[in-house]
């Protein structure tokens, strides 16, 4: 059994692992696959104190280290439940899809979150080359050159003023016939001279080169024309999906489906902390994931510490 088991190896439950393994507990990490979202990603310049880095290098570096201390890592495995402790200061059960369980003293959940996708032909494979889902990550890729952003939700709205202020033109396509967006952040979209609103609008197809995105299809869902826009950035904005379908029942979740955690990273489970974008933190980043990882192991040690031994 551990004292400490992480479950997810992107960057939060990297940092956890390592700042639990640090302490000399005994750790394991047990993960779909090592990296996270973080492997999908391309150029990185907001990981503070390196200038450039590429995702799948960030990766093994951080794999490089979490094998530097003797943290059990138990790769290409997915979780399906978690079972709480019989007794306050008992063992926490995590099950697994391969029918295996595992028991902790605590368990840090960083399962992470993913992208919703609009499901479109091209948009895959332009992922990465003019197909974006961050804005805080690659807006400053698109200096000067004409971006689209999908969604008028908060994301979305939030994403095109953001934009707006580096790119030369941004158009924002919402599916419903009036945006969503809190009234503050559409007012101020409004105030925007290089913003294009258009609503009612179905994105159909991402048009490329073969190397990098040069267009998008939408159909206005009113008159049903087709239209084509011809633009170098798309920015997806319909909605960040924490991977919790897992958990659902077992502890407090957020009407969005985040694990509802506190200033210290612990869930509303006794023992149970998480970090990262599976939860309610605000801003998904990989700086912010490392440092609610590393927040999540301290308080799952100050956790242990507290406790009486059986
Ligand atoms: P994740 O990275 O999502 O990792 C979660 C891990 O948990 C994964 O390995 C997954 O396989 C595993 N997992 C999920 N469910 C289970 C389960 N049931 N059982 C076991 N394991 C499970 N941020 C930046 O700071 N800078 C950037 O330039 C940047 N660019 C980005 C570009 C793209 C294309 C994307 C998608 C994201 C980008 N981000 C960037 C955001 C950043 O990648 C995330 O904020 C960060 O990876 C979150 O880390 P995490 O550890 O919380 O979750």
């Amino acid at each position: 059994a551990f004292e400490v088991l992480v479950v997810g190896g992107g960057p939060a439950g990297a940092a956890a692992s390592i700042y639990a393994a640090r302490k000399g507990i005994r750790t394991g990490i047990v993960t779909e696959r090592f990296g996270g979202q973080v492997l999908d990603t391309m150029g990185i310049e907001n990981f503070i104190s390196v200038s450039h880095t590429e995702g799948p290098k960030l990766v093994a570096q951080l794999e490089q280290q979490v094998r530097d201390y003797a943290v059990d890592i138990m790769p290409v495995q997915a979780a399906t439940a978690l079972v709480p402790a019989a007794t306050p200061g008992g063992m926490i059960e995590v099950k697994l899809a391969s029918g295996a369980s595992l028991k902790s003293r605590t368990v840090i959940l960083a399962t992470g979150a993913r992208w919703r996708q609009m499901g479109v032909p091209g948009e895959q494979e332009y992922r990465n080359k003019g197909v974006a889902y961050c804005p805080h990550c690659d807006g400053p890729l698109f200096k000067g050159k004409r971006v689209a952003v999908i969604g008028g939700g908060n994301s979305g709205v939030e994403a095109a003023i953001d934009l707006a202020g580096i790119v030369a033109h941004v158009t924002l396509f919402e599916f419903d016939d009036k945006l969503r967006a809190d009234a503050v952040l559409q007012a101020k979209l409004r105030s925007l001279p290089n913003v294009t609103v258009h609503t009612s609008a179905l994105t159909t197809e991402v048009h490329g080169d073969g190397s990098k995105v040069n267009a998008l299809s939408y159909k206005n869902r009113v008159t049903g024309e087709m239209h084509r826009l011809e633009l170098e950035g798309i920015f997806v904005q319909i909605g960040l999906v924490p991977n919790t379908e897992w958990l659902k029942g077992t502890l407090d979740l957020s009407p969005r489906g985040e694990i509802e955690i506190d200033s210290h990273g612990r869930t509303s489970l006794p023992g149970v902390f998480a970090a990262g974008d599976v939860t309610t933190v605000p801003f998904k980043q990989i700086i912010i994931a490392m440092g609610e990882g590393s927040k999540a192991a301290l308080s799952a040690f100050d956790h242990l510490i507290r406790q009486v031994p059986a």
